[in-house]
């Protein structure tokens, strides 16, 4: 498959990648509606959530449904929000920067999944303010591919996700002993665990710092859209986590860089 992909001209391989990020982005707006609720990911039909109308091919294109239907349900006229074509949009940015980066290759393939997975996350976090352990499970067993793919089995694969549980589990004390108050939750401690697993150990104090750097400038953004006090914190460690493991070397450099901005 993948060498067959090879064959194509670029330009068609652009678009090829470009519209599977669409059809993974209403697949990343499925599963977060229905992962909280305990439902199934593909056995049951789409409906229109306000008059229930089973939803069919013409429905179901991503973006372009939305485009042509001007935002609104085609049986009951209902806005469809603007969020929908946007989660999509977001996952085809996404599956183009993995492209960029990986080429087609099997890299691609994890760092895309990876990538589903974390925006189902961010969905998720931001809604319900939780990370469903599913979906933890899920983004290990790619972290281990990941890491075997890039180390082969080694002892790290225990360490990675013991420092990553520990330093987490050690801030999350530190805040609830110094504000009295949960800075992390359980959810994000876990979410460290399996983070390790994509980083080495010595990156995990970086990756910590950076998230922290993240979370207040989307902390403040989504304070101000939402006018929400409580600020979940996945969605920046998410956000970290795709940006350390797609471009490791930028990522190290902004690091140093706010190192020495901190230290002056
Ligand atoms: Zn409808």
């Amino acid at each position: 498959m993948i060498a067959l992909l090879e064959t194509l001209p670029p330009g068609v391989l652009l678009c090829f990648v470009a519209a599977l990020g669409l059809v993974f982005g209403s697949f990343v707006t499925l599963a977060s509606a229905r992962i909280p609720q305990g439902d199934s990911i593909v056995h049951t039909r789409s409906r229109c959530p306000s008059c229930l109308h089973v939803l069919g091919f013409r429905d179901l294109l991503p973006l372009f449904s939305w485009l042509l239907q001007q935002g609104r349900c085609r049986y009951c006229k209902v806005k469809i929000h603007f969020r929908y074509p946007l989660i999509e949009l977001i996952q085809m940015v996404l599956f183009l920067s993995c492209y960029f980066v990986a080429g087609i290759s099997f890299e691609f393939i994890v760092l895309a999944l990876l990538s589903v997975m974390l925006l189902i996350l961010i969905v998720i976090d931001f809604e319900h303010k939780i990370i469903p352990d599913g979906l933890q499970i899920a983004m290990a067993i790619v972290g281990v591919v990941y890491h075997v793919m890039h180390s082969g089995i080694d002892i790290a694969l225990v360490i990675g996700p013991l420092s990553g549980f520990a330093s987490a589990m050690a801030l999350r004390l530190l805040f609830s002993w110094w504000k009295e108050q949960e800075a992390l939750g359980l959810g994000d401690v876990k979410f460290l665990a399996v983070a390790g697993l994509f980083l080495t150990p010595e990156l995990i104090i970086p990756f910590l710092l950076m998230s922290g750097v993240i979370g207040i400038a989307t902390a403040m953004v989504w304070q101000k859209v939402s006018g929400e006090k409580e600020f979940p914190f996945g969605p920046a460690l998410a956000a970290s986590l795709f940006l350390c493991v797609l471009l490791p070397e930028q990522y190290n450099e902004a690091y140093r860089q706010l190192i020495s901005w901190l230290a002056e």
